[in-house]
């Protein structure tokens, strides 16, 4: 699979280079298997859950080959994705209740927002959606700029106002605007300064607010970015997300990148939120919606 083959080969590596030359899982090689998850950024409380998992395996069946190994933490690491969001959607869904459908994109600068953003406008294009985009991240001129080029790749249209503009001025106009236009799926970015929570809080909170008044339900989901290549400080970022408002999915981007895509297994488990869609790579086609058992298979073969 496309955008995992660090991680697998990371995983992989590490996962054999605790079992090599073992016929048999003992409490050491289970220590190197919880380093290896932690290492590779499942997160702690993920990792032991799947430890304390493999322990009962091991309890019950003793003699272990790393084939079997291999398999039985695919088993594992699956059903507990399962268990974890039982109702997490496997597939793109694009046919909602709502016209407009309301998205607002969070996350912190440089994440890979503008960019999912755009990959996701021509996921929704494609699905024969009318896309709408909305710049309400009008702090950095830069963002503008960088959304209006991935409108111009998607070919959607984006609403716009001048930089420093009030970003739940620029949210009610999108929203209402895609209203009239009859707009099927409405994407809107938001800011991303993290260093004043309470400020963020007041804003994020003022966009859903006004959206809501244009749009009964809007927004409709709240989408929070992720850059899975820095690890336990994405991990942080989540946490600090969830707390000021109330995300509905998790993107995880440059996972093409990296080796540690256990951020992917741990996240949602920590925060009870799903994993929506993974970003592969910096092109407009380069985003996965996230499939549990494709996204083990492809880590754990
Ligand atoms: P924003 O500040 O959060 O809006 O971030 P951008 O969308 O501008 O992305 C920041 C950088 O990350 C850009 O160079 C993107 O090309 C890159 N990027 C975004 N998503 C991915 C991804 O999934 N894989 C890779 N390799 N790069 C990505």
């Amino acid at each position: 699979d496309k955008g995992v083959e660090k991680s697998r080969e990371g995983l992989l590596n590490k996962i054999g280079k605790s079992i090599a030359g073992k016929d048999k899982i003992d409490d050491a090689t289970l220590d190197d298997l919880e380093d290896a998850l932690i290492s590779s950024d499942v997160g702690v409380k993920t990792t032991i859950e799947i430890i304390d998992r493999l322990e009962k395996r091991v309890a019950r069946d003793k003699f272990i080959t790393q084939n079997e190994l291999q398999q039985i933490m695919r088993e594992e690491i699956t059903a507990l994705l399962k268990e974890n969001r039982p109702d997490q959607p496997a597939e793109f869904d694009a046919d909602f209740p709502a016209k407009p459908h309301v998205i607002m994109i969070v996350g912190v600068n440089g994440v890979g927002k503008t960019t999912t953003i755009g990959k996701l406008a021509h996921l929704y294009k494609k699905a024969g959606k009318n896309v709408m985009l909305g710049a309400a991240d009008t702090f950095r001129a830069a963002a503008v700029d960088q959304l209006k080029i991935w409108s111009e790749r998607a070919d959607v249209p984006i609403i716009q106002q001048g930089q420093n503009a009030d970003p739940s001025a620029v949210a009610y106009d999108t929203v209402a605007s895609a209203k009239s236009r009859n707009a099927d799926v409405v994407l809107v970015d938001t800011a991303g300064r993290l260093h004043n929570k309470k400020s963020l809080m007041e804003e994020l909170a003022k966009i859903k607010r006004v959206m809501g008044k244009v749009v009964d339900g809007a927004p409709h989901e709240i989408l929070l970015v992720l850059d899975a290549s820095t690890g336990q400080n994405a991990m942080q970022q989540a946490n600090a997300f969830t707390d000021v408002v109330d995300v509905t999915g998790l993107v995880l981007t440059k996972l093409d990148g990296t080796a540690k895509g256990g951020i992917v297994i741990g996240v949602s488990n920590e925060l009870n939120v799903p994993v929506k869609y993974i970003g592969v790579g910096e092109q407009i086609e380069d985003l996965q919606v996230f499939e549990r058992d494709g996204f083990v298979k492809a880590l754990f073969g």
